[in-house]
């Protein structure tokens, strides 16, 4: 597949491709942080003893939707946020792990059971939020047979989980989920970076889209543009390889799989790839870090995170920066030899050694200059600057006529633009906006 644009720099803080496996932590928390459009309900109550598996919340809009605890212990807390919005359910680990035993699946019965039984299953063991479905990303619609489903072995930051270690002793439950996947679409797309082929071995053969190894490419959200060819298919649905193997296991076993692969990465560090539990505590994973510090689950398109909170459902990476928001003393006539930047200002731009990235924004938001870094860079040939400004006049319409829909939210034109105007977060705004308004 091919892709003209998208981030060429080289970035330091590639995880180790070493494996380590943390031991359980204290706590663990369901976050609805990273959950989008979400409207939860809350079904257990501050020291409910909960199983494994068990219902904590759900959704308003399908009620069938769950969410379930990760762990065996009592409900510690329920956090809300603004307005009492809830903001995670914190789960104190007790006693001998205890899993709710849901009906199990086997590989004989794949070509037998009916879409409504599938469905019904993955609702009840909390899996069915795995599936998204484009242009907004919600959660899947179940009536709906999407054209095609878009397997992604790569997370959404450059230094997401390899798919090798994703996948490492879960190939048989990959293979199983891909089946399942047959019983939801007549289109199974599985997109892989190119850079990661060479470690996944059996999975290569069902590799059938490979990607440019140049961020976002194998954003769902961009393999579906470069794919599409009728207006039915943006209704298309994505799943990650991660949530693809959950659901495999969570069917043959009948148990809420709990084990996720996250990764780590600061300047100047090389962490391994860390096997934790789902909604370990953000501090668990990130060990020390300096008090001035910025942790985010991604590096061009995540969410900060507050260290004494829990990692989400969708969440596989932290990202921890030094916040170095102050000025650079006389920046503007320094060579920038290990600053990373799109255009050719600083003389980094010449050698292919990894750039450090870091919070500071050196300067403040200014008026579009109109020079067109945000278009050039964008991974799904959108105007940003256009899109913008449409959304800025209310003009809904001239926006989505302009491709609003098709941004990825991959972040890219927010830091490429240098009038610093957060792009992203306005189509972010303009797209959340348009959804609330449909409904
Ligand atoms: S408009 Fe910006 S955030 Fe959206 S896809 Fe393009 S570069 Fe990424
Ligand atoms: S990169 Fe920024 S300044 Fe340049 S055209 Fe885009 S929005 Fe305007």
């Amino acid at each position: 597949m091919k892709l003209v644009n998208g981030f060429k720099s080289v970035l330091a803080g590639k995880p180790d491709q070493s494996v380590i496996y943390l031991p359980d932590p204290e706590t663990v928390g369901v976050s609805v942080m990273d959950i989008p459009y979400i409207r939860p309900k809350i079904l257990v109550k501050e020291n409910d003893p909960v199983k494994t598996g068990t219902p904590l919340f759900c959704d308003k809009r399908n009620l069938r939707i769950q969410y379930v605890s990760p762990a065996t212990g009592t409900v510690r807390k329920i956090i809300f946020g603004e307005r009492r919005r809830l903001k995670e359910i914190v789960i104190l680990l007790q006693g001998k792990e205890d899993f709710i035993r849901f009906e199990t699946l086997t590989p004989e019965a794949v070509d037998t059971i009916q879409k409504p039984d599938l469905v019904r299953l993955l609702q009840e063991g909390g899996l069915w939020p795995c599936f998204r479905q484009f242009p907004f990303k919600d959660t899947a619609d179940p009536d709906l047979e999407p054209p095609m489903i878009i397997v992604s072995l790569n997370g959404n930051d450059p230094f997401s989980p390899h798919p090798a270690a994703v996948l490492e002793n879960e190939f048989p439950a990959f293979e199983f989920g891909l089946r399942v996947l047959g019983k939801l679409t007549r289109r199974i797309v599985v997109s892989s970076r190119q850079s990661s082929l060479d470690r996944l071995n059996g999975v290569k053969n069902h590799v059938t889209h490979q990607v440019p190894d140049l961020y976002p490419a194998w954003d769902p959200g961009v393999v579906l543009y470069r794919l599409k060819t009728t207006v039915e298919e943006n209704r298309s649905w994505c799943i990650s390889a991660e949530h693809l193997i959950l659901v495999g296991k969570f069917l043959l076993t009948g148990t809420y799989p709990v084990k996720r692969v996250f990764t780590v990465t600061r300047p100047g560090d090389q962490k391994p790839h860390i096997i934790a539990r789902q909604g370990s505590p953000v501090k668990t994973l990130a060990g020390r870090f300096p008090d001035k510090s910025l942790i985010t689950t991604g590096r061009f398109n995540g969410r900060p995170v507050d260290p004494d909170s829990h990692l989400g459902f969708f969440d596989t990476t932290l990202n921890i920066l030094p916040d170095n928001s102050e000025e650079e003393l006389f920046g503007f006539i320094r060579p920038g030899i290990s600053k990373p930047s799109v255009s050719r200002t600083f003389l980094s731009s010449l050698f292919k050694t990894p750039k450090e990235l870091d919070c500071n924004l050196h300067g403040e938001e200014r008026a579009c200059v109109n020079c067109g870094y945000c278009a050039r860079i964008c991974p799904v040939d959108l105007e940003p600057s256009f899109i913008i400004k449409a959304l800025l006049s209310d003009d809904i319409e001239d926006a989505l006529s302009f491709g609003l829909l098709d941004c990825c939210r991959c972040g890219l034109c927010t830091y490429a633009c240098p009038s610093k105007i957060e792009l992203t977060h306005l189509l972010d705004s303009g797209i959340t906006a348009y959804y609330k308004d449909k409904q």
